[in-house]
């Protein structure tokens, strides 16, 4: 269970950039895919979400094979470095967007805005417009969208790469409460290794689309299996 990769590939045009992944995420992790830019995270995301088709293997989500199905009905919410937010509406409405396209009813969307507001400590901002925010706390409300979906699987692609130092810390910090309190599953890319290491459960470690060592971040530190791997998790940008 959890989320599978079995062979996936990916060629855009007649370039190939993802080569033949397996993969296995057990329900409840966090998993982190690490490398430089260019190797293939966004992409190998976008195929777990989606948003990108699969060349050629499986994708399965809570022993479902979602390979050819639509976004929407694979169960999982991606989370994008860019906030994406609506500008003209309101923290509670952002967040409220994805239940009132499923004509949910209003008890509902405002219960299960208000749990999500109160885990990501946006309670006293639910009428402000995202120009009133901090970046950590858009950031919050962009999370607080994914949460109110209750995914089987959270997918955030860089989400703390446009804010600043401190601020990367502290939303670190409770990116890994969320994950103890909410206890889904979540697939998170990076190409910091300081964040992969504190994050991870299990880190993918990725070199021009291909996965060169997977494990928990102190058995990749201790016994690498290449020296790129030696390289990357033991020296941070
Ligand atoms: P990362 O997220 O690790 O920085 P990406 O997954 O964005 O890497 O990109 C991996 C490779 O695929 C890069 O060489 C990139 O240029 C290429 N690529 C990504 N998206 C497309 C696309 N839509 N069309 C063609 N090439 C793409
Ligand atoms: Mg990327």
């Amino acid at each position: 269970m959890g989320v599978q990769l079995r062979n996936v590939r990916k060629v855009f045009g007649e370039v190939g950039v993802i080569h033949d992944v397996s993969m296995d995420i057990p329900t409840g992790d966090f998993a982190v895919f690490v490398g430089p830019s260019g190797c293939g995270k966004s992409t190998l995301l976008r195929m777990i979400a989606g948003l990108e088709d699969t060349t050629a293997g499986a994708i399965s989500i809570e022993g479902t094979d979602v390979t050819n199905r639509e976004p929407a009905k694979r169960g999982v919410a991606m989370v994008f470095q860019s906030y994406a937010l609506y500008p003209h509406l309101s923290v509670f409405e952002n967040m409220a967007f994805s239940m009132r396209l499923r004509r949910a009813p209003k008890g509902e969307v405002r219960e299960k805005v208000l749990e999500a507001a109160r885990i990501l400590q946006l309670e006293d901002h639910l009428e402000k417009k995202p120009s009133q925010l901090s970046g950590g706390q858009r950031q919050r409300v962009a999370i607080g969208r994914a949460i109110v979906r209750q995914p089987k699987v959270f997918l955030f692609d860089e989400p703390l790469s446009n804010l600043d130092a401190e601020l990367r810390v502290q939303m670190r910090l409770e990116l890994a409460r969320l994950h103890k309190q909410i206890g889904a599953t979540m697939i998170y890319v990076t190409h910091d290794q300081v964040e992969a290491m504190t994050l991870a459960d299990r880190i993918f470690v990725l070199k021009e689309g291909i996965v060169q060592q997977a494990g928990k971040p102190l058995d990749l530190y201790d016994d690498p299996d290449n020296r790129f791997v030696a390289g990357f998790i033991g020296s941070p940008a």
